[in-house]
């Protein structure tokens, strides 16, 4: 099979340009028809010239694919499904992404539409409170299969344009990190999706090794998945914690010049009698004191099976208290969809019966 087009970076392209004896600024060129423009084919890409279109047919192939059902929930969340093409016909590639609109009463000068998308089909992170992760990791995404949720997202949304776009669907990003890091550049290129870094976040597990990388390389937002406050208690949430536990993760955090982003965002999912006391909160403080940090509370959206149990509203509420009387700054992550599980965590695509 061919390679498929909407794998390149621009890097790569203007290589094969080059090769193919065709000068170095086609490659933007042909990436605008691909991404900008979303040419159905070579053939239609009529600035190119014939030789050159017929070139690019035979060496890449150019796929677009569509949401194989769209579910509506009743707060207008949309939870889009895609059936990908899979090696193995026992795990079927399936992913998520879900389009979220928060209305801004009452002006709406900040309505935001959000897109929420996948990385992986599949989650290997294992953490205990994520319905992704009953799945295992089925595969990687490409680049392609990621920007075609974008493309796919957008489209469901017009006229309305997308306002922000989120890697915090199914998977760890940073688990497939060159993907991921082109489908950035694809999505942030004005000849690509021409979204702005800063309207994109990329939310990690805490890979603390390749975060000195991901900050260097992209220019998008960074949020981290912290969800406990001592080692043991992270252990037990967040299984990648034996590997990179709080003080390497907060070191590599702790390390990075922030150049044009402004904090690191600190994911916490609020559990009942888990980590919700006041003592995790007077500690969360303390472990991010010196840090340009700030803390999105999430409450815990439940899914079938699942081992704990949402915090109370008044417990979430107080939780905050504590952390802003610290003068942290923090948000609680309204929960959206969870009718038609399109909420955090709720994504998770079953597999055939045997
Ligand atoms: N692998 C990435 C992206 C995951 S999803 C990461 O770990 O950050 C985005 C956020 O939803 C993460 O902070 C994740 O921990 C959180 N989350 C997972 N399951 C949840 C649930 N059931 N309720 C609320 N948030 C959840």
């Amino acid at each position: 099979m061919l390679p498929e087009i909407q794998d390149a970076s621009c890097a790569e392209l203007e290589r094969w340009c080059v090769d193919a004896g065709e000068p170095r600024y086609r490659a933007e060129q042909i990436l605008a028809w691909v991404h900008r423009k979303r040419a159905p084919s070579f053939a239609t890409m009529s600035s190119l010239p014939r030789t050159l279109r017929e070139r690019l047919g035979s060496a890449f192939r150019l796929e677009r694919f569509e949401p194989a059902v769209v579910a509506e929930a009743a707060d207008g969340t949309r939870k889009l499904l895609f059936q990908l093409p899979s090696v193995d016909a026992k795990r079927p590639a399936a992913i998520e992404s879900v389009l979220i609109p928060q209305v801004d009463r009452p002006t709406g000068a900040r309505d935001r539409l959000t897109l929420c998308i996948s990385t992986q089909a599949g989650c290997g992170m294992g953490c205990g409170f994520c319905a992704t992760a009953t799945m295992g990791l089925v595969r990687n995404l490409s680049p392609a299969e990621i920007v075609g949720q974008v493309a796919a997202g957008e489209a469901l949304a017009a006229p309305r344009p997308l306002t922000n776009v989120v890697l915090m669907g199914m998977g760890e990003p940073l688990a497939n990190y060159d993907a991921v890091r082109t489908a950035l550049e694809i999505l942030s290129a004005e000849w690509g999706y021409a979204i702005s870094p800063r309207r994109i976040t990329v939310s990690t597990v805490g890979l603390a090794p390749m975060i000195p990388r991901f900050i260097a390389e992209t220019r998008v937002n960074l949020a981290v998945s912290l969800h406990a406050t001592t080692d043991a208690q992270r252990n037990r949430l967040v299984p990648v914690n034996r590997r990179y536990p709080l003080a390497t993760l907060l070191a590599a955090c702790q390390a990075v010049p922030l150049p044009r982003r402004k904090r690191i965002t600190f994911e916490y999912v609020l559990l009942k009698d888990e980590n919700d006391t006041d003592e995790d909160a007077r500690r969360l403080v303390r472990l991010l004191h010196g840090l340009r940090a700030k803390v999105n509370l999430i409450p815990f959206n439940p899914f079938p099976g699942a081992a704990f149990a949402p915090s109370p509203r008044a417990r979430v509420l107080h939780f905050q208290a504590i952390l802003r009387e610290h003068h942290l700054n923090v948000t609680i992550r309204e929960s959206r969809g969870q009718d038609i599980q399109a909420a955090c965590g709720q994504l998770a695509v079953a597999r055939p019966a045997a």
